[in-house]
């Protein structure tokens, strides 16, 4: 069997057969995977401790035939997964892992999101703002080839009007005569900020109920894109990607 190391951030796990389970990792150098760490269940193990939604691990694994198995662990950062966690923020953790696991291809290694998904994870427990995890998914989004066009109405067109409606099937803003959702003021400003690489500003942002509108917003467009089946279409739009940021 052949071994690998890797270093990797824990998505979810579920148990297998009696003392096993199932690891969903995020790697830096394999991308998404999931791998079986033996022996995890047992109280006393000490993988068992280790392999917890949002720590981030160094791995030894060896390439098993259906799943890579994890040889050793050891902790780079324990992100949420430690005692005094607010529970809401570690639910906002597991959402933007959720996102990732669901946006992402398995085995495509992308080092730019590997860094957002770390990036975010740490500014959940040092800094937490309201706006921070809508802000992440638009990040996310646009990293992925998803980003709204907020430039023009999709429906007529008509650019520079004040969008006050969304279509979230075709992800696009819709100008006062051309129906869609209502959205919330300001969610558009936000979401617009960010795709513009100006996210400090959006971070300041502190208003609780601005931030939960952002991000039911950013959440909402995340499970638009994973329910239209984007695992096909996206393999040509990220090996695209692939082949632009490597060329
Ligand atoms: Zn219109």
């Amino acid at each position: 069997m052949k071994a690998y190391a890797d270093r990797a951030v824990v998505i979810r796990t579920w148990p297998l057969g009696e003392s096993d389970r199932i690891v969903n990792l995020f790697t830096l150098s394999h991308g998404k995977l999931r791998a079986v760490a033996k022996g995890a269940r047992g109280a006393r193990s000490r993988i068992s401790g280790l392999v917890q939604p949002t720590s981030e691990l160094d791995l030894l694994l060896y390439q098993g035939r259906e799943l890579d198995v994890i040889q050793q662990a050891s902790l780079v950062q324990a992100n949420m997964a430690r005692g005094g966690v607010d529970p809401a923020q570690f639910g906002s953790a597991i959402e933007w892992l959720e996102a990732i696991d669901g946006l992402t291809l398995d085995r495509h290694p992308d080092p730019v999101v590997y860094d957002l998904m770390n990036r975010g994870l740490r500014m959940m427990f040092d800094e937490p703002s309201p706006t921070l995890l809508g802000a992440l998914l638009i990040r996310l989004l646009e990293r992925e080839g998803y980003a709204p066009n907020l430039s023009s109405c999709g429906l007529c067109g008509r650019t520079n009007a004040a969008y006050r409606a969304f279509d979230f099937s075709s992800s696009a803003p819709r100008c006062s005569g051309c129906g869609g959702e209502p959205i919330p003021p300001g969610v558009l400003d936000l979401t617009f900020e960010v795709l513009n690489h100006r996210v400090s500003g959006v971070l300041a942002t502190h208003d609780p109920q601005i931030g939960r509108e952002f991000e039911g917003f950013a959440t909402r467009l995340v499970k638009e894109v994973v329910g239209r089946g984007l695992r096909s279409s996206a393999v040509i739009a990220s090996l695209a990607d692939n082949h632009r940021s490597s060329g």
